[in-house]
């Protein structure tokens, strides 16, 4: 495949690849939201590692095949190192796939045709692997997998899994790893689901995320709203192993009260464990819970330690995977679907087709770049796939290589027909017409009037989408428009006059907004509350704020990238630009002034904002003040602080808010120029340097009495 290929091809190629696969990762293992099938990674990465092996000098100095397993995703839980790393499994996918590997264990061991060379078997379930480790009989740490080295501390969050033990019974080993799997039951992921379908909040795309994104929880609480369950499987570090076999250890697990799979067995033929694999195999769609294979151990632990390890993963077992079910089907069309966020995500709409038992009509195509790396077009050949409950793939289009023209991804939204435009680096394509569209109106609504921006209250998402599918909130400055519809109003079920006198005196009071929640509450892209603020605190007006975007435009228009100008001085220069024209220090560039020239390039937007500010026509229906951070006479106005360690009565962001209010600059690192030092308990480097740099140091109640004394 690879000899057909032109080096330039081939090098595109494995920029793609690097780029989705990095991707992908960040979907899997930061966002717990894939939106592939495991075999579908895996077939990415062999394509990788085939071009890579073929045209070794084109390897990439990002290529995927240099990261050593998954790195763990920026998270707020705190990292622990594992004694014992956790392995992960090699895989057979067919019978005879299992054969080879008891041939190879029996050669390794040297062992006669007549000695009897047992396994144990277990389902694998499609769970979150977990380490708990005993001291004394007592948990006192539980770890997430991660990359098998360094995992995630979850202690707290796994204190509320009913199946793992706080404690293990008298006589149990001093230090005793517990390894098995986090999962949840099908039931309870449905059911999830199902609530947050009604909340309108994440959904997960398989038990498996589920499970993941609810126990990698920074608040436990959260977890403790979620039926995990876990099992056990096998263990990690351990003073003393209570048995000689792994059934016998699997047993005193048992024995200590966890969970193990009850489909465990333990078999000395071939012919068994191949029977035991098809068993469970047709119980499986019976289970309660995911299972994605068979996984078969070497029962005797001292053939397990003369074994030992390949690189990642042991000579002494193995997984034996269930194939993806696949079927050949027509795409008939391709379907863009508008996203509550403006996201354009195409649909394959197919011929109907049966695939293991369950009737396929659509599937995600999830975005530009997949189409293209598909080459699909309606009326094309594919295979599709499902696995487990993740939504139906495409994985392979058997119309490639007819030339004809590609499939045109629209450049304009098919709800409002606003400009649809993919930012440099982003893989999705997003509508512009966020006042706008349909698609995304009534959510930018709510966060319009939510308690950061604008802060109207009585004016909930019910509410929202009634007077939305009623016409009388079609943008933002209708809202100011309601106390015409008052009667209306109180004609609807469930209001009386005090309620919609309430609601309208809340609209009222915010007919002077603070400019920056205004900002803030239209949603510009990249254009946050603290951006907001930032901006406005830079140019004081709405006005200036739109004609500094407009004068962006401008310049990026007439300075566009020359031929031949790499990109990072090319972003540096619009970096400059964005500080030019916006006025603006620190943290706000490039991303910040083309996501506001987008928004005022958009004839809808400018509508609903003139609609809102007014012109030289008409009055608008606001009309903020001169923004003004609001000052107070305190002794750290002018001076730099720097909070660290735990506050314990406030949020981070509230005491960065207070500093601002007494006219300090907040800063997170310490330097000569820091005045003041807030440390609360755990303060680590920061508070050691500022020790040493001699700057004055205070703990919270210190930083407390200052702001009650400002106020
Ligand atoms: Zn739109």
């Amino acid at each position: 495949m690879t000899d057909t290929l032109s080096e330039a091809d081939a090098a595109n190629e494995l920029m793609r690849l690097a780029r989705q696969i990095a991707r992908h990762d960040k979907l899997y293992h930061a966002d717990d939201a894939p939106e592939i099938t495991d075999q579908e990674y895996d077939a990415l990465t062999r394509r990788n590692r085939e071009l890579e092996a073929a045209l070794p000098h084109l390897i990439r100095e990002d290529s995927p095949s240099k990261n050593v397993g998954h790195q763990i995703a920026a998270s707020p839980l705190s990292k622990v190192t594992h004694e014992v790393r956790m392995m992960s499994l090699d895989n057979a996918f067919s019978d005879e796939g299992l054969l080879e590997f008891v041939e190879r264990v029996r050669r390794y061991l040297n062992l006669a045709d007549s000695e009897t060379l047992a396994f144990t078997v277990e389902d694998k379930i499609d769970g979150l692997s977990c380490s708990l480790r005993y001291e004394k009989g007592k948990l006192v740490r539980a770890a997430t997998r991660g990359d098998g080295q360094v995992g995630e501390d979850v202690t707290a969050n796994v204190a509320h899994i009913p199946d793992i033990p706080q404690r293990l019974p008298d006589g149990v080993p001093d230090i005793f790893e517990v390894r098995g799997e986090v999962y949840m039951e099908r039931a309870a992921f449905a059911a999830l689901n199902e609530k947050a379908e009604a909340e309108d909040t994440k959904r997960f795309a398989n038990p498996r995320n589920a499970a993941a994104g609810s126990l990698r929880q920074k608040d436990a609480k959260v977890t403790a709203e979620r039926p995990l369950r876990f099992w056990a499987h096998g263990w990690g570090a351990a003073s003393d192993i209570p048995g000689a076999t792994q059934a016998d250890v699997v047993a005193a697990l048992r024995g200590w009260g966890f969970p193990i799979s009850p489909l465990f067995a333990r078999f000395e033929t071939a012919q068994a464990l191949i029977a035991h694999y098809n068993a469970i195999s047709s119980q499986r769609p019976d289970l309660p819970y995911e299972i994605d294979g068979v996984v078969y151990k070497v029962d005797r632990l001292d053939w397990q330690e003369r074994l030992g390890f390949l690189s990642k993963a042991p000579r002494w077992a193995i997984a034996r995977k269930f194939p993806a079910e696949k079927a050949e089907t027509t795409l008939e069309a391709i379907d863009i679907q508008v996203g509550r966020t403006g996201k354009l995500t195409p649909v394959g709409r197919l011929a109907p087709v049966l695939v293991g038992g369950v009737t396929v009509t659509n599937v995600t195509l999830h975005n530009r770049d997949e189409i293209e790396r598909l080459g699909v077009r309606p009326g094309d050949r594919v295979v599709i796939q499902r696995a487990g409950d993740v939504i139906p793939q495409v994985v392979e289009n058997l119309t490639r290589g007819v030339p004809r023209e590609p499939f045109a991804f629209p450049h304009r939204c098919p709800v409002c027909g606003s400009e649809a435009v993919a930012e440099d680096d982003d893989v999705d394509v997003r509508c512009t017409g966020g006042l706008i569209c349909e698609a995304q109106r009534t959510q930018r609504l709510e966060h319009f009037v939510s308690r950061k921006a604008l802060d109207i209250e009585g004016l909930g998402s019910k509410t929202i989408a009634q007077f939305f599918d009623l016409g009388w909130l079609e943008s933002p400055a209708d809202i100011y428009r309601l106390k015409n519809r008052k009667d209306a109003i109180l004609a609807l079920e469930g209001w009386q006059d005090k309620s919609v006198d309430n609601l309208l005196a809340a609209v009222e009071d915010k007919r002077e907004p603070d400019a920056a929640r205004l900002l803030f509450g239209l949603g510009v892209r990249h254009v946050g509350e603290t951006t907001s603020r930032d901006l406005m605190k830079a140019l004081g007006t709405l006005p200036a704020l739109r004609e500094a975007a407009e004068a962006y435009s401008a310049y990026r228009e007439e300075n566009p990238r020359e031929e031949g100008e790499k990109v990072s001085p090319f972003k540096t220069r619009m970096d400059q630009a964005a500080k030019d024209t916006l006025g603006v220090s620190d943290g706000i560039g490039a991303t910040v002034a083309h996501a506001l020239a987008d928004f005022f390039h958009e004839p809808h937007n400018v509508a609903v904002w003139e609609d809102m500010l007014g012109n030289e026509e008409k009055e608008g229906e606001v009309s903020p003040p001169l923004y003004e951070v609001e000052v107070l006479d305190s002794p750290v106005a002018g001076k730099t602080v720097v909070f660290t360690g735990k506050l314990e009565t406030m949020s981070r962001d509230e005491a960065k808010a207070q500093a601002e209010r007494l006219g300090a600059k907040a800063s997170g690192s310490v330097s000569a120029k820091t005045d003041l030092l807030v440390a609360g308990p755990g303060a680590g480097s920061k508070l050691k340097k500022a020790e040493s740099l001699g700057i004055e140091v205070i703990d919270e109640a210190g930083w407390a009495a200052i702001v009650a004394r400002a106020g």
